[in-house]
């Protein structure tokens, strides 16, 4: 599908199809879906800030910087409400400064999901919170259909399994795909329709699916988002492949999807308590790290980069620990600090290189070893 996001939503909105803005991260898709809403992620617009520097703290994160300057640019006018979910204090910040302060003149939801610890009312809370929003929605795009949203919990299935499909190969080394295409082609979920992502994830399988085996060293990227875009450019060109990802708009939240229960909501919600360790969620530095060595171990990746969204609380207070854990075990990291839609600057190039160097080192000296 050769089109812009923008001119796909439009063409949507001609079908009859209405578009909500959501902010990252974790949101019940398949009850937008089922109301014939086409969620429009807000992640990274490539924009450049001009207006919302007045409405923030400059200490907030280029995500939330980059949605509010999207919304005061009046780039969302042909939205017809967002959601924000309760992922992080910069989230809400935002949240409370559109709806509250600058008024969005958009319908505004809010959806909250539970924070690790979970206690024995977490599953009900979530349950809960799931038909509240729901019932929320109804108001202005009418009644959620059981039949319809059994429909859209299958399609969401399809695209986990598909997506499952993609990231086992790529860890296997039997995907024939740049970093560049991989996550070009996930990140279209951030606004597709599921019969549409449907069709271009089992269109990108078969053709990159391959039977030879991909060599070159592999490393793992974890962070929020695969941004600035020039880094898996320059791994590309490097020669060094994702084996897998620990990112918040990739893995952990993509690959969810288990037995299917007869309930909708039942499903959902077993899916949300089956996400990986995520820090907006709340999980402890020990289950972030044995996931980590779990997707080092799947993949024989040789170092993990930390490309951390500058001002990324949640991100920030995990780094270092991780950072210290790894080393402990012999497994070099490096961390990146950056801004969204930025590029590199020479100095992050060539820290990059020069750990792409030390993972190859690392390499051939396993190899040589076995
Ligand atoms: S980058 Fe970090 S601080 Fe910013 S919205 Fe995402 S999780 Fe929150």
């Amino acid at each position: 599908m050769h089109i812009t996001r923008k001119e796909y939503l439009l063409e949507q909105k001609e079908k009859g199809r209405r578009l909500m803005g959501v902010f990252p991260a974790l949101y019940p898709r398949e009850i937008l879906w089922a109301l014939d809403i086409v969620p429009a992620e807000i992640w990274d617009p490539p924009l450049e800030i001009r207006q919302a520097g007045a409405h923030l703290q400059p200490y907030i994160c280029s995500v939330v910087r980059l949605g509010l300057e999207l919304i005061l640019q009046g780039k969302c006018d042909f939205l017809d409400g967002f959601l924000f979910p309760h992922t992080c204090d910069s989230i809400q910040n935002l949240a409370s400064v559109i709806y509250d302060f600058i008024g969005a003149r958009k319908p505004c939801y809010f959806f909250y999901h539970p924070k690790i610890p979970h206690g024995h009312t977490a599953r009900d809370y979530y349950l809960k919170n799931l038909k509240a929003l729901a019932a929320e929605l109804k108001r202005q795009f009418g009644p959620l259909k059981m039949d319809s949203l059994r429909e859209k919990v299958d399609m969401g299935r399809r695209i986990s399994e598909l997506l499952g499909e993609l990231y086992d190969l790529r860890a296997a080394r039997r995907l024939d795909a740049s970093n560049e295409a991989f996550y070009r082609t996930i990140r279209k979920g951030e606004y597709l329709f599921p019969d549409d992502y449907i069709a271009e994830l089992e269109g990108f399988l078969t053709q990159t699916r391959s039977e030879e085996s991909r060599n070159g060293a592999t490393i793992i990227l974890s962070g929020i988002l695969p941004n600035p875009p020039q880094i898996l450019t320059l791994l590309d060109d490097l020669d060094v492949q994702v084996g897998h990802d620990d990112l918040l708009n990739g893995s952990r939240r993509l690959l969810i999807s288990n037995e299917k229960p007869g309930d909708p909501f039942e499903y959902m919600a077993e899916c949300y308590f089956h996400m990986p360790p995520c820090p907006t969620r709340g999980s402890s530095i020990s289950d972030r790290m044995r996931h980590l060595l779990s997707l080092i171990n799947a993949t024989g990746a040789k170092g993990v980069i930390f490309n951390v969204v500058k001002f990324c609380e949640p991100e920030w207070f995990d780094v270092p620990n991780l950072q210290e854990e790894l080393k402990k075990r012999g497994v070099p990291s490096l961390v990146l600090d950056t801004e969204l839609n930025q590029g590199l600057s020479g100095q992050m190039k060539t820290r990059l290189e020069a750990f792409i160097e030390i993972v190859r080192v690392h390499r051939e000296s396993i190899t040589t070893k076995h």
